[in-house]
């Protein structure tokens, strides 16, 4: 048998990694237009903080290490075409290369802002694949830039302004819609941003970029719509991804409305010789039950994993569907989400109520608490569970409490049953009742207070 993957990052090595576990006997061909496979582009942003000195550190694995395991690389090729029923692939070098079982892991396209590709400025940057990264960094170090635009506030450019503040570059990051980091709720987004704002980043909401030139100098000058002008010496675009199925959609496999590639639970696409996982794919949503799209790396992993346990004939594992959950950390704070916003629950017709509270992340007596905001949201005809934010300090741990609560989304439980959970307690390190606990019992006292009123 051989499997040929198309894409060599998250979702395209973990199906390699897994096929060569199940089946060593299997060819394994990797094919990539990247030159660097296996790289964590999830780090980019923390190479160009300056925390991370080498981008060579981000490599997950070498092509030597993928090749000591006797998965096949082809670095620097794309494939152009998939031939169905010959079951050949066209490639920028040429060949043509037989499959047995495909896998597609093409990933996402940056959405493209014209106003600035039109520059054709060596000053204007993207960040999605490897090379992205390693250009801009050669960049920073060669050209030290002392001001940059960041353009979109999700999280590459929240972390992007992050990464530019701490290497002392005077940052101005906008966003179109009226708050930043549109998965959070109001109130979080505040916080991040208040984060942001106290390390001198510049923030304007509902803002976009009104026209741009570029200087004799290669700096870039931009008139914004709020009518403000900047003039920077980079600037950074991250205003989202739309799934990379163009190849996928010329040989007449089937898209989503989002144009990403269907797949299903086992991640087999409407042809079943090919499997698809990863940012080019829709996902199965636990909470909407239906599919959507949610392009994360966490998901991309598993995905891959799945189509290389069905590539090796394996139909055990299926995918079970994301819920959103993401963190995100901002200088020394971190927020973090699962599950929905109270405006898309109202959209899905449930009767949701919000409810947010604060407490400390452990014991006050013992030094060092911090406080913990944490938010729920659930249904008030239902008592289920729908949603929980949290924001704190690194060290009060946030990124990993919000794990029980997309443990208890997974396992559909009400916002009741979250208050019997056994959770772990020390007084350097928590309290009796978690913070979550507490939250979940405020929910409970106030869904009950609105219900007497109501009668
Ligand atoms: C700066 C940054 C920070 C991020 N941080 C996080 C994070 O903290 N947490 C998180 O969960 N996610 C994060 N993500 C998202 C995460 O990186 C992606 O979800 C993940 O990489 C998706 O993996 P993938 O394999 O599906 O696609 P991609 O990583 O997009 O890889 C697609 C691959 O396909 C190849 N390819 C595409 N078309 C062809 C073709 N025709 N021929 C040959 N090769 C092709 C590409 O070269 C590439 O190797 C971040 C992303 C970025 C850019």
């Amino acid at each position: 048998m051989k499997v040929v993957i198309v894409g060599g990052s998250d979702a395209g090595v973990s199906a390699a990694l897994r096929i060569r576990e199940l089946q060593p006997n299997f060819e394994v061909l990797i094919i990539t237009k990247d030159s660097y496979p296996n790289f964590s582009v999830c780090g980019l942003p923390y190479l160009h903080s300056g925390e991370i000195g080498d981008f060579r550190s981000l490599f997950h694995r070498t092509p030597q290490d993928l090749e000591a395991i006797g998965i096949k690389l082809k670095l620097d090729t794309e494939v152009l075409a998939i031939d169905r029923t010959n079951k050949v692939l066209a490639t920028s070098s040429a060949e043509h290369i037989p499959y047995d079982t495909l896998i597609l892991g093409t990933g996402v396209l940056p959405r493209r802002l014209a106003v600035l590709d039109d520059l054709h400025s060596p000053s204007v940057f993207y960040l999605h694949s490897p090379g992205d990264g390693e250009a801009l960094e050669s960049f920073i170090r060669t050209k030290q830039p002392r001001s940059a635009l960041v353009i979109g506030a999700g999280y590459i450019g929240v972390e992007m302004a992050e990464a530019f503040a701490t290497r002392a570059i005077k940052t101005c990051l906008i966003e179109q819609n009226n708050q930043i980091f549109p998965s959070a709720e109001a109130e979080f987004a505040t916080r991040i941003q208040d984060a942001l704002t106290l390390k001198g980043v510049s923030i304007h909401t509902s803002c976009g970029v009104e026209k741009a030139s570029q200087t004799v100098d290669n700096k870039v000058r931009v008139t914004l719509t709020n009518e403000e002008s900047l003039e920077v010496d980079l600037v950074v675009i991250a205003i989202g991804v739309q799934p990379n199925s163009k190849l996928a959609k010329a040989t007449g496999i089937e898209l989503s409305a989002q144009g990403a590639i269907v797949v299903d639970s086992y991640m087999r696409t409407s042809d079943h010789s090919i499997l698809a996982a990863g940012d080019a794919v829709h996902t199965f949503h636990r909470i909407l039950e239906r599919f959507t799209y949610l392009p994360l790396g966490s998901t991309a992993h598993k995905q891959g994993a799945i189509a290389g346990e069905v590539a090796s004939l394996h139909l055990t594992h299926q995918f079970k569907g994301s819920l959103g959950t993401q963190v995100l950390k901002v200088f020394e704070n971190v927020f973090a989400t699962t599950g929905l916003k109270r405006g898309q629950s109202r959209q899905e017709g449930y009767d949701p109520l919000f409810i947010e509270i604060e407490a400390d992340d452990h014991k006050a007596y013992y030094p060092g608490a911090n406080k913990i905001y944490l938010s729920i949201l659930g249904d008030k005809i239902t008592g289920r569970l729908l949603g929980v934010q949290m924001y704190g300090k690194v060290a009060t741990a946030v990124q990993k409490r919000i794990d029980v609560a997309a443990v208890a989304l997974y396992s559909r439980m009400t916002v009741a049953e979250m208050v019997d959970l056994d959770l772990s307690y020390n007084p350097p390190l928590g309290s009796p009742w978690d913070p979550l606990q507490v939250a979940a019992a405020e929910w409970i006292r106030r869904s009950q207070v609105q219900r007497e009123s109501s009668i």
